[in-house]
């Protein structure tokens, strides 16, 4: 049964009109809770299509990926103007280099909040983490002129958490939600833009139903993000069914809850210890383990790295890591995609060769 999901436009415009705050917010990891302790409405942006690519282009190297320059993009055309801040993650040089662009240079109307990661999952970091996110509090009281308590940010903690551990549901019982490729990434990525209280109450209403296993070659996915989201009703169409992902706007991001009672500490845990991702420089050793426990699991019988092209983070690691699920007994697919274009003829020939080769 398809899922009723709300748009963007219209979210946004319901949480103006609410009073709250919206902030742009740029990939990957960030505290939700935090933004929303403040009456701040987290919308991710993450490459929108349709925009005209040359206004990022001028002040971006033709290899800087996609995303960045559709974001750049994006902003010069007045886009985020409904924003109230813009909030950027250090994920990869391509953002740290936006962050800079955009604070020394094109100067948009919403004030921009540079966000720092650490690089690894030792206690350090957590220290750091909370740490960073304790100056980030600091800059959203003196934007908003709120100081939300100890207990408001526990309580928007506690909302992010059920969120998270619906998504994990829905991972979990995917199979027989009786939901496609598609259907089932459209309603997890609406976490993308809509607040926890809706994307709860979606996740739940889907999570009710109890149909039939889908059929197809199961298949597990990783990369920065599904799109064109085209792919995923290719694959169907091709008898490929998408049992799990590995992707930095989904499956990586499938937090587990902090144990501190303390905000600014539970939230670092939680971030810190999210599943294996090269922007914040875990092992390659590590995302191998990961990704052949993930493919046990779900009985996935091959990857497709569908990879975001110029993505430096992720073509980095994938010439060792393919080399090593491959000794692992786990084969794969890497394809590059403009996120910009439809995609290629090429790539459906590609996937359904790769399909062919798992069935036999
Ligand atoms: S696609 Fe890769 S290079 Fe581009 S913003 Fe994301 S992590 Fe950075």
């Amino acid at each position: 049964m398809p899922i009723n999901i709300p748009q963007r436009k219209a979210v946004i415009q319901d949480i103006k009109s609410r009073g709250g705050m919206v902030a742009a917010v740029l990939p990957i990891h960030y505290p939700r809770a935090l933004l929303r302790a403040f009456n701040i409405f987290p919308v991710e942006v993450w490459g929108p299509p349709r925009v005209d690519v040359s206004l990022g282009g001028s002040q971006l190297q033709s290899y800087v990926c996609a995303i960045v320059q559709n974001a750049l993009s994006f902003i010069k055309m007045g886009a985020l103007e409904i924003a109230d801040l813009i909030l950027i993650p250090h994920t990869c040089d391509s953002l740290q280099g936006l962050t800079s662009l955009l604070i020394d240079m094109v100067k948009p109307p919403s004030p921009v909040f540079p966000l720092y990661l650490p690089r690894g999952r030792r206690e350090e970091d957590v220290i750091f983490l909370a740490e960073e996110l304790q100056s980030l509090y600091a800059g959203l009281a003196e934007l908003t002129g709120r100081r939300p308590t100890d207990a408001e940010l526990l309580a928007a903690i506690a909302r992010e958490e059920l969120c998270d551990q619906l998504s994990g549901r829905l991972y979990e019982q995917r199979q027989t939600l009786g939901l496609g490729n598609l259907d089932f990434y459209r309603l997890l990525r609406s976490r993308e833009y809509l607040p926890a209280e809706e994307f709860a109450a979606l996740a739940e209403s889907a999570l009710a139903v109890e149909a039939a296993p889908l059929p197809g070659t199961p298949l597990l996915l990783s990369g920065i993000l599904p799109e064109p989201m085209m792919v995923l009703d290719l694959i169907e169409e091709m008898k490929g069914l998408v049992v799990a992902d590995d992707f930095a706007g989904c499956g990586r991001r499938l937090y587990r809850p902090g144990l501190s009672p303390e905000p600014f500490r539970r939230l670092a845990e939680s971030l810190v210890a999210a599943p294996p991702d090269p922007t914040r420089g875990n092992a390659i050793g590590d995302r191998v383990q990961f990704l052949v426990e993930m493919a046990a699991k779900t009985y996935a019988r091959g990857v497709i790295f569908y990879e975001v092209k110029f993505c430096e983070p992720e073509l980095f690691d994938l010439p060792e890591l393919r080399a090593a699920l491959k000794e692992r007994g786990l084969v794969s697919l890497h394809i590059e995609v403009d996120i910009n274009n439809p995609l290629p003829q090429q790539t459906a020939t590609r996937i359904g060769a790769f399909l062919e080769m798992l069935n036999h």
